[in-house]
């Protein structure tokens, strides 16, 4: 079993296990049970139409010309998904565009028929007090995309016509805040803003108060591809992290990232595209992504269900010269998108994930064993229970 030792005070030692997420009180040896998070189908990616009144200049949608006009019809399609087996245990809807708002009668009738949990990402523009005072009385989440507090962090962020859509999108945001409407705000990282992203990110949470910041790495997209931003991205969430008693909105980014350790639990992929997600698209097609499963790419091909379970790192880290079987993120990082991976590396895992998540995960081992060092923790089959675990990394 592989292991990293951690000496807390020349006569105890911690041990932690990067297969398992797992901690070891003076246990080198402990019997662990591989505990992975479930791979059933629950969430739903809602691919209303591609239709946008925005042109922004990292967008995937146009940036990788999966350009289409058709609107889902929602009320029509509902019937058929009701009567699958596999739509009954759906338990999330996030719903994408294009610009969904576009559609608000589509959202409108997915929010009165659904039960579960329902989110959509927007631009923010198109937001009116109708919609607000609609999502007020509902259980949908809102998440803007904005790039940064200020005009000159938007730039990117443009209309049809190339004018700018900050300021209609302060508007929606402020809307919102009147409404008392549960939002977010996704960010994407840009070469041009990435050195300002963790002042930014506490502007917005002190400005705003938005349930979730979510920073983004950019996805590949011919326009952009030259941008990577690993490096700095890893740097951005380093800081998030140490802020993290500061920062009142969750980052996802973090979370998703440290969750597997905070839980003890085995994170096999990044993304769900094959397992607990999928999509459908305007023409109603139920794909895995449409990035990987664009009709003018031959990625579909080449990235079979089957490629991708050989490809985890828990699976390719069974090979011992692999970087996987050595790395102390192993079982948190997922392999990243394999979209990206494909298109930047021309492998499924996307390598930007070896710079960011093995020092984010090194950064909260390291606070484990300085809280170790000063306090006990309850013990069971020689293993450090989990709920300390995830007090310790988020304290
Ligand atoms: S493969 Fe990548 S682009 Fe596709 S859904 Fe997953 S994370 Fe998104
Ligand atoms: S961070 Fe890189 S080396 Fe580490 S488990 Fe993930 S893919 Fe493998």
């Amino acid at each position: 079993m592989k292991k990293v030792e951690y000496d807390l005070d020349g006569k105890n030692k911690l041990y932690f296990f990067p297969e398992y997420n797992r901690f070891a009180f003076n246990d080198s040896n402990p019997e662990i049970t591989a505990d992975y998070y479930s791979d059933s189908l629950v969430k739903l990616r809602l691919e209303i139409s591609h239709l946008c009144n925005g042109r922004c200049k990292y967008c995937l949608v146009y940036g990788n010309k999966v350009e289409k006009v058709e609107v889902l019809n929602v009320k029509d399609f509902w019937k058929h998904l009701e009567n699958q087996k596999w739509f009954k245990n759906i338990k999330k809807i996030f719903i994408i565009g294009g610009e969904p708002l576009l559609h608000f009668e589509e959202i409108s009738y997915i929010i009165d028929n659904f039960n579960g949990k329902i989110s959509f990402s927007t631009n923010g523009t198109l937001i009116t007090k109708e919609m607000a005072e609609k999502f007020s009385k509902s259980n949908v989440k809102v998440y803007i995309s904005l790039d940064g507090p200020g005009f000159e962090d938007n730039i990117n962020r443009v209309y049809i016509n190339q004018q700018f859509m900050y300021p209609d999108i302060i508007k929606g945001i402020n809307l919102l805040k009147e409404y008392n409407v549960k939002f977010g705000i996704f960010m994407v990282a840009t070469p041009e803003t990435v050195g300002q992203a963790v002042d930014m990110i506490l502007k917005l949470d002190e400005k705003y108060s938005p349930i979730r910041i979510g920073y983004n790495l950019p996805h590949w997209t011919p326009d952009y591809k030259n941008y990577g931003l690993a490096e700095e991205f890893r740097d951005v969430l380093l800081e998030l992290y140490k802020n993290r008693e500061r920062i009142k909105a969750e980052i996802p980014q973090l979370k998703w990232r440290l969750s597997p350790l905070c839980d003890g639990k085995i994170k096999k992929f990044s993304c769900g595209l094959h397992t607990t997600q999928t999509t459908i698209l305007p023409d109603k097609s139920i794909i895995r992504c449409s990035k990987i499963d664009n009709e003018k790419d031959d990625l579909k091909d080449r990235i079979t269900n089957e490629l991708l379970n050989k490809n985890s790192p828990i699976e390719l880290a069974k090979n011992n010269q692999s970087d996987c079987s050595r790395c102390v993120a192993l079982a948190c990082c997922g392999g990243g998108c394999p979209f990206d991976g494909m298109k930047r590396f021309n492998c499924l895992t996307d390598k930007r994930e070896c710079i960011i998540t093995p020092p984010l995960i090194n950064m909260a081992i390291n606070q484990v064993v300085d809280t170790l060092k000063n306090q006990k923790a309850n013990i069971k089959n020689g293993l450090i229970e989990t709920n300390i675990i995830n007090e310790i990394i988020w304290s």
